[in-house]
This record gives structure tokens, C-alpha cells and sequence, in this order.
């Protein structure tokens, strides 16, 4: 857990730079005043809120351990930014869809899910879409710059991997050579 900066094998983070998961030393830090950020000016408050983002993270890893991670990173060399960012939002899905397996397992297993909790995770992938966040950054929405996918698509992924449980439905690379 860090506040404005960290040290991490993939570098100097600040806390402009988010949540993020390294693959380099396979950590996942967790940056405190996006936190802070999500209750004050995302209007994503609660504890489930916070647990996608972590569950999103983690499900980087599951990536990298599955060595998805890696099959995406090989095409950044020769592809332009424009093609690569779509295979980024795929990437990105599929940790939302790994993150809402993660909620249905810890549902079943634990019985930790109270009252609206899918709904506070629920509205934290709509906050977070890039179609959001760059509506509200710079008052328009640029589709060839998203990394990330839209408010609807993380919604999507989110809800899916919790209503099925199933990780062999987390395909967000159907149609592409990955
Ligand atoms: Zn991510």
C-alpha cells in the first residue's frame, strides 16, 4: 500500500498513477489516495468498491500467471498505439471478468457479500470506463485512446464473471489472434 509515491520493479509510480499491479515482482499496490479518491471525488464509496479494484489487480496476475500478459506485451512492439490500445481494453476486461469470478467465489465460499455490494462494485466500473473519465477530464470522449474500455463494457465483464463463476467465459479476446 502506498500514498503519492512508490518504488516498484516497473518503476517510479505517483499516485496520479493509480492502483496498479507489476508484473516485474508480481506485486499489486494499492495506491491510498485513489481511495481516498473514489469516495471523495469518484463517488464510489464503500468497502466492496474498493475490493473490485483490488480484485482487479489480482486478476493481472491470475493474467500473468496464465501468461496472457505476456502474449499482449509481445504485440506492443509492432503495433501502432491505436491498434495495441485495443488489445489493452481486452486485457483490462478480462481483469474486471476475473475480478467478478473472484466476487462469486468469495460469495459462495466466505458468504462476505452483504447488501449492495455488487452494486458498489458495479458503480466503481461504471466511475472508472474510459468513456467516463475522459468525458469529465477533457469534455470529450476519444474511443482510439481508451486502455481500459467503456463504463457499460466494464460493467459488463464485472457482472458476468460474478453471475457465471466460470473463468473459461472471460474470452474478452474473442476474434483476435490471442
Ligand atoms: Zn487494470
Amino acid at each position: 500500500m502506498f500514498r503519492d509515491y512508490v518504488a516498484s520493479a516497473c518503476g517510479n509510480a505517483s499516485a496520479a498513477s493509480g492502483p496498479f499491479y507489476c508484473p516485474g515482482d508480481q506485486k499489486v499496490y494499492i495506491d491510498l489516495s485513489f481511495y481516498q479518491d473514489m469516495q471523495d471525488k469518484l463517488n464510489t464509496p464503500g468497502d466492496f468498491a474498493m475490493a473490485y479494484v483490488i480484485a482487479h489487480e489480482v486478476g493481472h496476475h491470475v493474467q500473468n500467471l496464465l501468461g496472457t500478459t505476456n502474449k499482449v506485451d509481445q504485440l506492443r512492439e509492432r503495433l501502432s498505439e491505436t491498434e495495441f490500445n485495443k488489445y489493452s481494453v481486452m486485457l483490462e476486461l478480462q481483469a474486471d471478468f476475473y475480478a467478478g469470478v473472484w466476487a462469486h467465489y468469495a460469495d459462495r465460499t466466505k458468504n462476505i457479500l452483504e447488501e449492495g455490494d455488487i452494486e458498489e462494485a458495479m458503480n466503481a466500473a461504471n466511475a472508472i470506463g474510459d468513456d467516463r473519465l475522459q468525458q469529465e477530464a477533457t469534455g470529450r470522449v476519444v474511443p482510439d485512446a481508451f486502455t481500459h474500455g467503456t463504463s457499460a463494457q466494464r460493467m459488463y465483464w464485472f457482472k458476468k464473471g460474478y453471475d457465471t463463476g466460470d473463468i473459461r467465459q472471460g474470452d474478452t479476446f474473442k476474434g483476435s489472434d490471442i
